[in-house]
């Protein structure tokens, strides 16, 4: 078997990945094929972290729009409503024996654990996969820069960004049938051009903290491992200049 590539990973996954496409709420088939795919991993003794985010639930900007709701305390609600995923996540990767915990940045006390740096390194270390729920803990930014944020708290070696397609293409896949997946892009290119990639906060805190970015599809069986194994699969971002 190929000896991993990274150590310690992070997997970025948005709350949409847990619903059916265009619907909200959680979908039971969805958790156990991600599960699966994250036991995958965790089998190769790589260190895993999951940021798990909330908009099959709650998006602090658009719930505010038009409402008597703040967009602050939308934002709020989208956190909540990532500790509701991560709950979901936990309990579906412990269901087929990958022990976990979970840590929000906000205080839930009664129903998961407070994020605390050392605390998670040391789960990491005793192979529990650690599901980081709240985003940041602050309001007007996403679960794309928490994700970022934790990678560089917790010396993530690669932040991997599950997309609904592999990779960044030169035109949407879904709709061209001559469009290429760019193999790698350097941070640069993507904040420069604007790339739809994560949000220009979350590629600025990987670029600043040298946290390669791979995009990549988990809904196909085996990619995430493959990448963690070195191979050739969506796209990485770092700091070379292509
Ligand atoms: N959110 C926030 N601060 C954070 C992370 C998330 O206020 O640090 C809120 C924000 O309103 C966001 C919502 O939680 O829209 C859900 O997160 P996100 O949109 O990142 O979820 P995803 O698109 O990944 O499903």
């Amino acid at each position: 078997m190929t000896a991993p590539k990274y150590k310690r990973v992070l997997l970025k996954i948005s709350g949409e990945a847990l619903c059916k496409p265009g619907t909200g709420g959680i979908d039971g088939g969805r958790l156990r094929r991600l599960a699966d795919e994250v036991k995958l991993v965790v089998e190769l003794g790589v260190q895993v972290c999951v940021v798990v985010g909330g908009g099959n639930i709650v998006r602090g900007t658009a719930i505010a729009k038009d409402s008597p709701i703040e967009e602050s305390t939308g934002h709020y609600m989208g956190m909540i409503g990532t500790v509701i995923n991560a709950l979901a996540v936990q309990d579906t990767l412990e269901s087929i024996g990958v022990p976990t915990r979970v840590q929000s940045a906000i205080a839930v006390d009664r129903v998961c654990e407070k994020f605390i740096r050392r605390r998670a390194l040391r789960h990491l270390e005793k192979g529990r996969v650690v599901i980081f729920a709240a985003g940041t803990g602050n309001p007007f930014v996403t679960t794309d820069t928490g994700a970022a944020l934790r990678c560089a708290e917790i010396g993530a070696d690669v932040l991997l960004k599950a997309t609904k397609v592999n990779g960044v293409y030169t035109a949407d896949p879904v709709t061209d049938p001559n469009a290429k997946r760019i193999e790698r892009l350097s941070f640069n290119e993507v904040i420069d051009k604007r790339l739809k990639v994560m949000d220009l906060s979350a590629v600025d805190l990987c670029q600043r903290n040298r946290v390669p970015i791979i995009v990549l599809d988990v809904n196909q069986p085996g990619n995430m491992r493959d990448v963690v194994q070195g191979k050739n699969v969506g796209t990485l971002i770092d700091g070379s200049e292509s």
